[in-house]
């Protein structure tokens, strides 16, 4: 069968066909990162479709009504591959697609998911759920050589079904991209206020798989609080969760799915607590001489029980690449957004709190109203959205430039810190660049986010997993989390089994049994094969 789309996305790389970073974007990454790694980039051209060298698709026929939902195309095979990790971007430039799924099948009804993984069963074929593909870890990822491989990509299975406008719920299919699940809530006036960085090419199902989270930095910004229910189904079955405000009824069943990868069954739908549109904005930026005052602001303002929407501290060199700063020195990015409520009085407070640690506000940089958003948080929006376009460019000239992330207690950031710049001073990096940033606050700890730029060596891959494991190593050290939102995938797998107790770690492994006893969905993510 021929999927039909508007626009075609790319096979190799993040977005759609003939979307790019401007010209402009190119020219000044291109001489900030000569200046920054030495010598010239030299950009080779993207993969094409013609030139990629793919194996026969050794999964057998379907019955003809499934066969009908079943793509072998070298477009679809090869579009699967892999997710949008830097890893996978080396790979896809280097024209190594041998990750390739043996099919991808679009179902666009539950009965024929249903259908689909039965017949799954019977050919002992892994399934790998599909959304938006934007994966870092591994998580769409075919293992080649253990049998027969079939993406199940969710793109028709998308749109609100209906909403709840007095509970604010709404009922969304998993397959519904970011951008179409805004579009459709619009006009009820009502947002789900859920945007990670991949938004526009994620879905909901991804999202509820992974655990997202959004780039709000306090209250619900992860998915996790935002689903009401869900359904789901397994090779053994499908279940439906009852959508309750609240419940002390026993262990919920939603949580058993949520951030499960794909390894028990397919999400099919949710209901999502959804929020009016915000009217109101106020913003403000403050710049530190240092991050520890920054920190330590920005763990005074959440411990006082202020919640900015946003508040993004950014060390020198993130608010230099972001050009949301000249580099000069540390930025913290307050917002606060409501859809009624004044705020302004807030702002107020959270600054006097960091002025009384050393930050200092121009008075450009607070916005109360109309439109909230000063222009320093207005280009670091920007340029947040736009990074994986100019990351594909990167690819393209041989830069590597990977994201890291964790959350810890506010009592060990330095330590990790510390820890992290020790690990990557190991390794042999070049000249190479490494930015902090401070992405989500919580009362009790934060989660850092590191940018490392460097030049590719020889092999991109292995040096990504070296990095990688370092990195990871240092963390979990430091008594970091695997991920706090980049999910766990085939890559962090072994890390998340031993940051959970092994007891919760076997009654997993004993559910997932009882779900999909032929032990096909997404062999290796999350829990090991077989
Ligand atoms: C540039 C970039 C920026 C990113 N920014 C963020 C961010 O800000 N916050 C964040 O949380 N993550 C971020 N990510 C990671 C990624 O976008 C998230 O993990 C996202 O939730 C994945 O959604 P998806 O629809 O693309 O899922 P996919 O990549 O398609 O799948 C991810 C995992 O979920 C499983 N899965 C997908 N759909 C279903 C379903 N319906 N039922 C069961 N399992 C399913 C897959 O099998 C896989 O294991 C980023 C990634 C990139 C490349």
């Amino acid at each position: 069968m021929e999927v039909s789309l508007l626009q075609t996305r790319k096979f190799w790389g993040w977005g759609y066909e003939g979307v790019s970073a401007s010209p402009a974007q190119l020219e000044m990454a291109k001489s900030g990162l000569s200046a920054l790694l030495g010598g010239t980039l030299v950009r080779r051209e993207p993969p094409s479709l013609d030139q990629v060298q793919l194996e026969p698709s050794s999964l057998s026929s379907a019955p003809s009504q499934l066969e009908a939902l079943i793509d072998r195309s070298p477009r679809e095979r090869l579009g699967h591959a892999m997710g949008k990790s830097y890893r996978d971007l080396a790979r896809a430039v280097r024209g190594d697609f041998s990750t390739a799924p043996d099919a991808v099948a679009f179902p666009a009804s539950e009965q024929e998911l249903v259908d689909l993984l039965s017949f799954a069963s019977e050919q002992r074929c892994s399934v790998i759920p599909y959304g938006g593909g934007t994966s870092v870890h591994g998580g769409v990822t075919p293992t080649r050589g253990e049998g027969p491989v079939l993406s199940l990509d969710l793109r028709r299975m998308s749109g609100v079904v209906e909403v709840d406008r007095e509970s604010l719920l709404a009922r969304v299919r998993a397959g519904t991209l970011g951008p179409e699940l805004e579009a459709q809530l619009k006009p009820h006036g009502l947002s789900l206020r859920h945007f990670p960085q991949s938004f526009e090419h994620s879905t909901v199902g991804g999202w509820i798989a992974t655990r997202a989270g959004g780039h709000f930095a306090t209250g619900p910004t992860h998915i996790d609080d935002l689903v009401a229910s869900l359904a789901v189904v397994t090779p053994s079955g499908s279940l439906a969760t009852r959508r309750l405000p609240g419940s002390g009824a026993g262990p919920q069943a939603e949580r058993m799915f949520i951030g499960s990868e794909g390894a028990l069954g397919v999400i099919t739908e949710a209901w999502l607590r959804v929020f009016p549109r915000p009217t109101r904005r106020c913003s403000a930026t403050v710049r530190f001489s240092s991050m520890n005052a920054g920190l330590t602001a920005l763990r005074s303002i959440v411990q006082a029980g202020i919640a900015p929407t946003n508040a993004r501290l950014l060390d020198n060199l993130e608010a230099l690449l972001s050009g949301a700063g000249s580099g000069d020195s540390c930025l913290l990015l307050l917002a606060f957004e409501s859809a009624g409520v004044d705020f302004a009085p807030l702002l107020e407070a959270a600054c006097e709190i960091a002025r009384s640690h050393g930050g200092l506000i121009p008075a450009e940089h607070v916005r109360v109203q109309p439109g909230g958003r000063d222009d320093t948080a207005d280009s670091y929006k920007s340029a947040f959205f736009r990074a994986p376009y100019l990351r594909d460019e990167l690819a393209l000239m041989d830069v590597f430039a990977e994201t890291y992330e964790t959350a810890v207690p506010w009592s060990k950031v330095e330590a990790l810190d510390v820890a992290v710049r020790a690990a990557l001073s190991t390794l042999k990096l070049g000249p190479h660049a490494l930015a902090r940033r401070i992405t989500h606050v919580y009362r009790d700890g934060c989660a850092p986010y590191y940018t490392l730029i460097c030049r590719n060596p020889a092999d991109p891959d292995a040096f990504w997993l070296e990095v990688k494991h370092a990195l990871t190593e240092a963390i979990l050290s430091e008594g970091g989390t695997a991920t706090h939102h980049h999910a766990v995938g085939k890559e962090l797998a072994s890390a998340w089994a031993r940051e959970v107790p092994t007891l919760f770690y076997q009654a997993l492994r004993a559910a997932k049994s009882v779900l999909d006893p032929n032990a096909i969905m997404n062999p290796g993510v999350l829990l090991p094969r077989g």
